[in-house]
């Protein structure tokens, strides 16, 4: 991962594995030995499962966010935005494997690639939980000795996958006074990078960042976790874990500020973030070439305003959030 360690939009990627083996993706089952069929098949079977989880979550979703309409206001003060898939196109974790195990395997795919796609495989079969993935993911980093330094050549490789319209709606609501919060699972450390390359570079600086938080040594190298931005509020291994949006209250907290969640608004480009999107005005992104994740966010239509990666995505942002203000 990137300078992250961290898993962010691992829910995407799920369905996009998920995607591929459901049957109605792959028409009709490809020849292959008896043994290998009985574990495709196994393996449909908990996808499945996880499929029916989604659906059901984004009848949930539809439920909650109709009792929902009649409480809501145009007037944000927030603007809460993802970081992988969303600020930029690439994924902080993935470009961090790859940059740490750049072995070209047998169809010339850095050995990085197939590690976060191992790892994605085995949250979607059950195997792991998401705030399992970001341990195991972390020490594939610490096994390379990947160090602060190294978050300076995952930037490399995002800043050209940067969002430039984003940023430009996102300057337009600061300079009208609303609060920006860049909200990851991926890590924070990495965030506050992207944040004070984002201050230099386009003059946009997010009030907070939120994420998980590395552990690293003396040296700089990193150590572990300190805390993880997860699934929901619990402990794992002993591990701190906090859902994004209490771990969104919590930094706002400590500075004296006060999430409103009925003037909040989320950006974000899947519903890896439905359970923060159940809660708060969405409006998501959609890419010029999306993922299988990202398209079933848009047909699942889990979102208030979805709105096309194009020209008009700034305008567009602008009037969705600042409206008349304009
Ligand atoms: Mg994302």
């Amino acid at each position: 991962m990137s300078g992250t360690g961290l898993f962010s939009h691992l829910g995407l990627t799920v369905v996009h594995f998920l995607f591929d083996k459901l049957p109605f993706f792959s028409m009709r089952l490809p020849k292959m030995p008896r043994i290998l069929k009985a574990k495709f098949i196994r393996s449909k079977l908990a996808s499945a499962r996880l499929l029916g989880g989604l659906v059901r979550n984004s009848l949930t979703f539809k439920i909650k966010r109709r009792a929902l309409r009649r409480f809501r206001t145009r007037e944000f003060d927030t603007v809460i935005v993802d970081m992988d898939g969303t600020l930029f196109s690439t994924d902080a974790n993935l470009e961090a494997l790859s940059m740490l195990y750049p072995e070209a395997n047998a169809e010339g795919r850095a050995a990085g690639e197939d590690l976060y796609d191992s790892i994605i495989s085995k949250i979607a079969s059950g195997e792991y939980t998401i705030e399992r993935a970001i341990v195991e993911g972390n020490k594939f980093l610490i096994a390379k000795k990947m160090s602060r330094q190294d978050f300076s050549s995952i930037l490399a490789k995002v800043e050209p996958t940067i969002k430039k319209k984003l940023v430009g709606a996102l300057k337009s609501m600061k300079a009208s006074g609303k609060k920006l919060v860049l909200a990851t699972l991926s890590s924070k450390d990495f965030g506050d990078v992207l944040n004070s390359h984002l201050k230099e570079k386009y003059s946009l600086g997010f009030d907070f960042v939120v994420g998980t938080k590395l552990r690293f040594d003396q040296g700089g190298l990193i150590s572990g976790l300190e805390s993880i931005v997860g699934t929901k509020d619990f402990e794992f291994e002993g591990i701190p874990v906090r859902s994004k949006l209490t771990a969104i209250r919590e930094a706002m907290a400590q500075s004296g500020a006060w999430l409103d969640i009925n003037k909040s608004l989320l950006i974000t480009d899947s519903y890896g973030d439905i359970d923060l999107a159940k809660t708060l005005v969405t409006v998501l992104i959609r890419p010029k070439s999306p993922s299988v994740a990202q398209k079933v966010s848009y047909r699942l239509k889990l979102a208030d305003y979805i709105l096309k990666d194009d020209k008009d995505l700034q305008t567009n942002l602008e009037s969705i959030i600042l409206g008349s203000e304009k």
